[in-house]
């Protein structure tokens, strides 16, 4: 079958044809790959800055935000059958499983011998086929197929605001979200579709094609958080810049939650005496919960499908070295179509 992997080796990314997957237990599920997004991760992965090959082998199938159909259940799988369309979640638990990943909470393994699949000692889904448990597989309605490749990048997003929504003491009124990548936009989404008043805040222009997009999905939008930046009750930060994320802490208003999801490394200045005089909260997430997967289809069913058009860009997967070195200026995710 035809695949796409990055030899870790010759730091290489390369295309061609790779063995099926082993598809030998009464609890796994045979899937075709349909589509698989390409997002930030995948960039560094193609840098060849992250990520690690399974354990004995030198390359890595790359791909972990994927939509697939069933092919073929095994025989103690009843709740998926040939036809369905799936999305799999990306983490696996650790072993012998820590408490986290003992309750089905991966997204918070606390050992870090967890295994993702496309990123870390698992191969992705940037195949045409795949196998993975039924246990590791959402079912999606047809009805938002067209747009479920986004439900991994979504959960993502979902867990995070559920915990800021957890944390405030108050409903949120209003957010900020820092960033105009698809992490950024699809946090805004999510925050409005709540009927919460949300802005994104990122460097690009306000004549960006992006920017265009997000205005007209009635997000408001900002390039300088100086001045009349408005106090938010929720920060969410998807940029990786550590300088705009610290810039972001001066819109936090009093009992404040601001949750970081860019993951950018450097230095930068905070008050302490902000958060204990204003009772703000500071969180990081990363990864997804099984609710939050669910939270994303029922969001992709209630999101703007007009919205959802103009996020994505379909390429065949051999266009996989360009997208993933040089990422599209005028969408916000590249979506690669395996099969169709
Ligand atoms: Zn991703
Ligand atoms: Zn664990």
């Amino acid at each position: 079958m035809k695949a796409v992997w990055l030899d870790l080796n010759s730091r290489r990314i390369e295309e061609g044809d790779v063995p099926e997957p082993v598809f030998d237990s009464d609890n796994q599920v045979l899937i075709r790959v349909v589509e698989v997004g390409v997002c930030g991760t995948d960039r560094d992965l193609a840098a060849f800055a992250r990520g690690e090959a399974p354990s004995g082998e030198t390359t890595l199938i790359p791909g972990h935000e994927a939509l697939g159909r069933v092919l073929a259940a095994g025989g103690a799988v009843t709740r998926l059958k040939p036809g369905d369309w799936v999305v799999p979640t990306v983490r696996r638990a650790c072993a012998p499983a820590c408490r986290a990943c003992e309750r089905n909470r991966r997204d918070l393994c606390v050992s870090g011998a967890y295994t993702e699949r496309g990123i870390f000692r698992r191969h992705g889904y940037m195949s045409e086929r795949a196998v993975d448990f039924a246990g590791d597989l959402i079912p999606v309605p047809e009805e938002i197929a067209r747009f479920a490749v986004l439900t991994e990048p979504l959960s993502v997003v979902e867990k995070a605001i559920e915990k800021a929504i957890r944390l405030h003491e108050e409903p949120i009124e209003r957010a900020l979200v820092l960033g105009a990548g698809p992490i950024g936009f699809l946090a805004a989404l999510a925050l409005q579709a709540r009927g919460i008043e949300v802005a994104i805040h990122s460097a690009e222009p306000g004549s960006h094609p992006r920017v265009s997009k997000i205005v007209s999905a009635g997000i408001g939008y900002c390039t300088a958080l100086d001045g009349h930046a408005p106090r938010a009750d929720l920060v969410v930060e998807a940029t990786g810049s550590p300088e705009a994320a610290f810039a972001g802490f001066r819109c936090l208003g009093p009992s404040g939650v601001y949750a970081v999801l860019g993951g950018g490394v450097g230095a930068g200045h905070i008050s302490f005496l902000d958060l204990v005089m204003k009772n703000q909260i500071v969180f990081g997430s990363v990864n997804a919960s099984p609710e939050s997967m669910a939270l994303a289809v029922r969001d992709l069913a209630r999101f703007d499908r007009r919205v959802l058009e103009g996020f994505i860009r379909r390429v065949p997967l051999g266009a996989f070295r360009g997208g993933v070195l040089e990422p599209p200026r005028d969408t916000f995710k590249l979506v690669h179509v395996l099969t169709e």
